[in-house]
């Protein structure tokens, strides 16, 4: 669960990112994933592992009608943090 609702958060600071420094299209994105704590669905806040899977999923599907993220590919690497964050984006 906490891999989907990632995958957006992720795309939405995608986005602020590529708005702020006037970015058209994004081509690669490097990620850092630890265990990601959230809460959702009326359950309070609880640690979940990220299954990398379900995230790529997760995000092409969010990014699949946008020109911006057209070509773009995610690298990733798990890490055992309770963060995330973006360690690289290439961009034309
Ligand atoms: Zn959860």
């Amino acid at each position: 669960m906490h891999d989907f609702l990632l995958a957006k958060e992720i795309i939405d600071k995608l986005r602020e990112i590529a708005q702020e420094k006037k970015i058209s299209k994004i081509t690669r994105v490097n990620l850092e994933i630890g265990n990601i704590s959230m809460s959702h669905d009326g359950h309070p806040e609880h640690l979940e592992e990220i299954n990398i899977e379900n995230l790529e999923f997760g995000l092409g599907g969010i990014v699949k009608d946008d020109p911006m993220f057209r070509d773009v590919k995610f690298g990733i690497r798990k890490t055992q943090s309770e963060s995330w964050g973006i360690t690289d984006i290439e961009a034309e």
